[in-house]
Protein backbone atom coordinates (compact mmCIF):
# COMPACT_ATOMS: atom_id res chain seq x y z
CA UNK A 1 0.00 0.00 0.00
CA UNK A 2 1.47 3.52 -0.80
CA UNK A 3 2.25 4.67 2.52
CA UNK A 4 2.46 8.76 2.06
CA UNK A 5 -1.45 9.06 2.52
CA UNK A 6 -2.88 11.78 4.23
CA UNK A 7 -6.41 11.23 5.83
CA UNK A 8 -8.35 12.80 8.53
CA UNK A 9 -10.65 10.01 11.15
CA UNK A 10 -13.95 12.04 12.25
CA UNK A 11 -16.46 11.34 14.95
CA UNK A 12 -17.14 11.90 18.24
CA UNK A 13 -15.61 11.38 21.51
CA UNK A 14 -15.24 7.82 21.95
CA UNK A 15 -15.87 6.44 18.53
CA UNK A 16 -12.67 4.77 17.86
CA UNK A 17 -10.57 7.34 16.57
CA UNK A 18 -7.45 7.00 18.47
CA UNK A 19 -7.68 2.79 18.77
CA UNK A 20 -8.04 2.73 14.98
CA UNK A 21 -5.30 5.42 14.40
CA UNK A 22 -2.44 3.20 16.38
CA UNK A 23 -3.85 0.41 14.20
CA UNK A 24 -3.41 2.14 11.23
CA UNK A 25 0.52 3.27 12.38
CA UNK A 26 1.17 0.23 13.35
CA UNK A 27 0.06 -1.48 9.62
CA UNK A 28 1.18 1.04 7.20
CA UNK A 29 3.91 3.60 9.07
CA UNK A 30 1.68 6.52 8.59
CA UNK A 31 2.59 8.89 11.52
CA UNK A 32 -0.64 8.99 14.27
CA UNK A 33 -1.34 12.88 14.84
CA UNK A 34 -3.61 13.21 17.67
CA UNK A 35 -4.35 16.86 18.92
CA UNK A 36 -5.55 15.47 22.26
CA UNK A 37 -2.57 13.55 23.05
CA UNK A 38 -0.37 16.63 21.75
CA UNK A 39 -2.50 19.19 24.25
CA UNK A 40 -2.35 16.44 27.00
CA UNK A 41 1.24 16.25 26.58
CA UNK A 42 1.50 20.40 27.01
CA UNK A 43 -0.61 20.28 29.77
CA UNK A 44 1.94 17.70 31.60
CA UNK A 45 4.91 20.14 30.78
CA UNK A 46 3.22 23.14 32.24
CA UNK A 47 3.97 24.66 28.27
CA UNK A 48 1.91 27.90 27.24
CA UNK A 49 -0.20 25.62 25.33
CA UNK A 50 -0.79 23.47 28.04
CA UNK A 51 -1.77 26.32 30.55
CA UNK A 52 -4.27 28.06 27.92
CA UNK A 53 -6.00 24.42 27.25
CA UNK A 54 -6.11 23.14 30.64
CA UNK A 55 -9.17 24.68 31.83
CA UNK A 56 -10.92 24.23 28.77
CA UNK A 57 -10.41 20.60 28.41
CA UNK A 58 -11.58 19.84 31.32
CA UNK A 59 -14.61 21.47 30.94
CA UNK A 60 -15.05 19.28 27.96
CA UNK A 61 -15.04 22.30 25.59
CA UNK A 62 -12.95 23.07 22.64
CA UNK A 63 -9.84 24.62 22.53
CA UNK A 64 -9.47 27.68 19.92
CA UNK A 65 -8.74 27.13 16.31
CA UNK A 66 -5.70 29.83 16.57
CA UNK A 67 -3.80 27.39 19.21
CA UNK A 68 -4.52 24.43 17.72
CA UNK A 69 -3.94 25.46 14.06
CA UNK A 70 -0.35 26.62 15.16
CA UNK A 71 0.21 22.73 16.93
CA UNK A 72 -1.02 21.05 13.73
CA UNK A 73 0.89 23.64 11.55
CA UNK A 74 4.25 22.62 13.20
CA UNK A 75 3.79 19.03 13.63
CA UNK A 76 3.04 18.44 10.30
CA UNK A 77 6.68 20.02 8.56
CA UNK A 78 8.26 17.52 11.26
CA UNK A 79 10.53 14.69 8.77
CA UNK A 80 8.12 11.87 10.13
CA UNK A 81 5.06 13.08 8.67
CA UNK A 82 6.27 12.83 5.20
CA UNK A 83 5.25 9.08 5.40
CA UNK A 84 1.36 9.96 5.40
CA UNK A 85 -0.59 10.21 8.38
CA UNK A 86 -3.40 10.07 10.00
CA UNK A 87 -5.32 13.10 11.68
CA UNK A 88 -6.66 12.00 14.79
CA UNK A 89 -8.94 14.76 16.33
CA UNK A 90 -8.14 17.85 14.56
CA UNK A 91 -9.69 19.18 12.14
CA UNK A 92 -12.62 19.96 14.28
CA UNK A 93 -14.52 22.63 13.31
CA UNK A 94 -14.58 24.37 9.72
CA UNK A 95 -11.80 27.15 10.03
CA UNK A 96 -9.46 24.18 11.51
CA UNK A 97 -10.80 21.76 8.00
CA UNK A 98 -9.87 25.53 6.02
CA UNK A 99 -6.75 26.15 7.47
CA UNK A 100 -5.31 22.37 7.17
CA UNK A 101 -6.38 22.55 3.17
CA UNK A 102 -4.49 25.74 3.00
CA UNK A 103 -1.02 24.04 4.92
CA UNK A 104 -1.23 20.87 2.44
CA UNK A 105 -1.83 23.25 -0.72
CA UNK A 106 1.15 25.11 0.09
CA UNK A 107 2.87 21.81 -0.01
CA UNK A 108 1.21 20.53 -2.75
CA UNK A 109 0.03 17.49 -0.42
CA UNK A 110 -3.57 16.56 -0.79
CA UNK A 111 -5.62 15.53 1.45
CA UNK A 112 -6.59 12.08 0.38
CA UNK A 113 -9.78 10.81 2.38
CA UNK A 114 -11.81 11.89 5.19
CA UNK A 115 -12.86 8.77 7.25
CA UNK A 116 -16.40 9.44 9.53
CA UNK A 117 -16.56 6.85 12.19
CA UNK A 118 -20.32 6.61 12.37
CA UNK A 119 -21.22 5.92 16.11
CA UNK A 120 -24.98 7.19 17.70
CA UNK A 121 -24.99 9.22 20.98
CA UNK A 122 -26.68 6.67 22.61
CA UNK A 123 -23.16 4.18 22.73
CA UNK A 124 -20.75 7.33 23.99
CA UNK A 125 -20.97 7.37 27.61
CA UNK A 126 -20.46 3.85 28.23
CA UNK A 127 -17.87 4.37 25.24
CA UNK A 128 -16.32 7.04 27.65
CA UNK A 129 -16.63 6.35 30.96
CA UNK A 130 -15.15 2.89 30.24
CA UNK A 131 -11.97 3.80 28.53
CA UNK A 132 -8.49 3.88 30.25
CA UNK A 133 -4.80 3.54 28.95
CA UNK A 134 -1.53 1.79 30.18
CA UNK A 135 -0.05 4.43 32.26
CA UNK A 136 3.40 3.17 30.56
CA UNK A 137 2.72 2.69 26.76
CA UNK A 138 -0.53 4.58 26.43
CA UNK A 139 -2.37 1.37 25.09
CA UNK A 140 -5.72 1.83 25.14
CA UNK A 141 -8.42 -0.10 26.63
CA UNK A 142 -12.06 -0.42 27.58
CA UNK A 143 -13.86 -1.96 30.99
CA UNK A 144 -16.20 -4.19 28.91
CA UNK A 145 -14.91 -3.76 25.47
CA UNK A 146 -11.05 -4.19 25.07
CA UNK A 147 -9.72 -5.73 28.61
CA UNK A 148 -6.30 -6.71 28.44
CA UNK A 149 -5.46 -10.39 28.20
CA UNK A 150 -4.47 -10.65 32.19
CA UNK A 151 -6.54 -9.07 34.56
CA UNK A 152 -4.33 -5.74 35.51
CA UNK A 153 -1.60 -6.30 32.87
CA UNK A 154 -0.92 -4.61 30.04
CA UNK A 155 -0.56 -6.48 27.01
CA UNK A 156 1.67 -4.44 25.37
CA UNK A 157 4.30 -3.50 27.48
CA UNK A 158 3.59 -5.57 30.94
CA UNK A 159 3.06 -2.76 33.31
CA UNK A 160 0.19 -2.82 35.94
CA UNK A 161 -0.41 1.00 36.41
CA UNK A 162 -2.87 2.60 34.11
CA UNK A 163 -4.91 5.53 34.37
CA UNK A 164 -8.02 7.44 33.09
CA UNK A 165 -8.71 10.72 31.68
CA UNK A 166 -10.01 13.30 34.00
CA UNK A 167 -12.57 14.65 31.07
CA UNK A 168 -13.70 10.98 30.87
CA UNK A 169 -16.60 11.62 33.12
CA UNK A 170 -20.35 11.76 32.01
CA UNK A 171 -21.27 15.30 32.65
CA UNK A 172 -18.39 16.18 30.50
CA UNK A 173 -19.25 13.74 27.54
CA UNK A 174 -22.40 15.74 27.47
CA UNK A 175 -20.68 18.71 26.84
CA UNK A 176 -18.16 17.21 24.09
CA UNK A 177 -20.98 15.37 22.24
CA UNK A 178 -22.96 18.97 21.90
CA UNK A 179 -19.67 20.53 20.89
CA UNK A 180 -19.14 17.38 18.54
CA UNK A 181 -22.90 18.16 17.02
CA UNK A 182 -22.46 21.97 16.94
CA UNK A 183 -19.30 22.88 16.05
CA UNK A 184 -17.38 19.96 14.44
CA UNK A 185 -20.23 17.74 12.38
CA UNK A 186 -20.16 20.27 9.99
CA UNK A 187 -16.71 19.06 8.72
CA UNK A 188 -18.34 15.98 7.54
CA UNK A 189 -20.23 18.16 4.84
CA UNK A 190 -17.20 19.97 4.15
CA UNK A 191 -15.33 16.79 3.17
CA UNK A 192 -18.39 15.68 1.40
CA UNK A 193 -18.61 18.26 -0.93
CA UNK A 194 -14.51 17.77 -1.45
CA UNK A 195 -15.58 14.71 -2.72
CA UNK A 196 -13.21 12.74 -0.26
CA UNK A 197 -15.49 11.51 2.22
CA UNK A 198 -15.91 8.07 3.42
CA UNK A 199 -17.79 6.07 6.12
CA UNK A 200 -17.11 3.32 8.47
CA UNK A 201 -19.75 1.86 10.73
CA UNK A 202 -18.16 2.47 14.21
CA UNK A 203 -20.26 0.12 16.16
CA UNK A 204 -19.04 -3.11 14.82
CA UNK A 205 -16.27 -4.66 16.92
CA UNK A 206 -13.38 -3.21 17.22
CA UNK A 207 -11.38 -5.70 14.75
CA UNK A 208 -13.99 -5.27 12.31
CA UNK A 209 -13.89 -1.36 12.32
CA UNK A 210 -10.33 -1.90 11.26
CA UNK A 211 -11.12 -3.94 8.42
CA UNK A 212 -13.69 -1.77 7.49
CA UNK A 213 -11.16 1.38 7.25
CA UNK A 214 -8.07 -0.48 5.96
CA UNK A 215 -10.74 -1.22 3.08
CA UNK A 216 -10.98 2.25 2.49
CA UNK A 217 -7.76 2.89 2.75
CA UNK A 218 -6.72 0.70 0.30
CA UNK A 219 -9.38 2.11 -2.28
CA UNK A 220 -7.79 5.78 -1.61
P1 LIG B 1 -11.72 8.29 20.47
O1 LIG B 1 -10.24 8.39 20.22
O2 LIG B 1 -12.54 8.46 19.23
O3 LIG B 1 -12.17 9.21 21.57
P2 LIG B 1 -11.06 5.65 21.56
O4 LIG B 1 -10.36 4.99 20.43
O5 LIG B 1 -10.26 6.14 22.70
O6 LIG B 1 -12.03 6.81 21.00
O7 LIG B 1 -12.18 4.63 22.09
C1 LIG B 1 -12.97 4.94 23.24
C2 LIG B 1 -13.14 3.70 24.10
O8 LIG B 1 -13.98 2.75 23.43
C3 LIG B 1 -11.83 2.97 24.39
O9 LIG B 1 -11.88 2.47 25.72
C4 LIG B 1 -11.80 1.82 23.36
O10 LIG B 1 -11.15 0.67 23.89
C5 LIG B 1 -13.28 1.54 23.14
N1 LIG B 1 -13.61 1.22 21.75
C6 LIG B 1 -13.05 1.71 20.62
N2 LIG B 1 -13.62 1.19 19.51
C7 LIG B 1 -14.60 0.36 19.95
C8 LIG B 1 -15.56 -0.50 19.28
N3 LIG B 1 -15.63 -0.58 17.94
N4 LIG B 1 -16.40 -1.22 20.07
C9 LIG B 1 -16.34 -1.15 21.43
N5 LIG B 1 -15.45 -0.36 22.10
C10 LIG B 1 -14.59 0.38 21.37
P1 LIG C 1 -11.67 12.32 22.33
O1 LIG C 1 -10.68 11.18 22.25
O2 LIG C 1 -12.62 12.13 23.44
O3 LIG C 1 -12.31 12.60 21.01
P2 LIG C 1 -9.40 14.12 22.30
O4 LIG C 1 -8.34 13.40 23.03
O5 LIG C 1 -9.32 14.13 20.81
O6 LIG C 1 -10.83 13.59 22.77
O7 LIG C 1 -9.48 15.62 22.80
C1 LIG C 1 -9.56 15.93 24.17
C2 LIG C 1 -9.88 17.41 24.34
O8 LIG C 1 -8.82 18.18 23.75
C3 LIG C 1 -11.14 17.90 23.63
O9 LIG C 1 -12.30 17.72 24.41
C4 LIG C 1 -10.80 19.38 23.43
O10 LIG C 1 -10.93 20.11 24.63
C5 LIG C 1 -9.32 19.34 23.09
N1 LIG C 1 -9.05 19.19 21.65
C6 LIG C 1 -8.44 18.15 21.02
N2 LIG C 1 -8.35 18.36 19.71
C7 LIG C 1 -8.93 19.57 19.48
C8 LIG C 1 -9.19 20.35 18.30
N3 LIG C 1 -8.81 19.92 17.09
N4 LIG C 1 -9.83 21.53 18.46
C9 LIG C 1 -10.21 21.98 19.66
N5 LIG C 1 -10.01 21.31 20.80
C10 LIG C 1 -9.39 20.11 20.72
ZN1 LIG D 1 1.54 -0.80 28.29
Amino acid sequence: MNATKRIVLIGPPGCGKGTQAKRIEEATGMVQLSTGDMLRAAVAAGSPIGLKAKAVMEAGQLVSDDLIIGMVADRIKQPDCAKGFILDGFPRSIPQAEALARMLAENQQPMNGAIEIRVPDQFIVERITGRYTCAKCGAGYHDKFQKPKQDGVCDKCGASEFSRRKDDNEETVRTRLGAYHDVTAPIVGFYEKGGILKVVDGTQAIDDVTKSIMGVLGSL
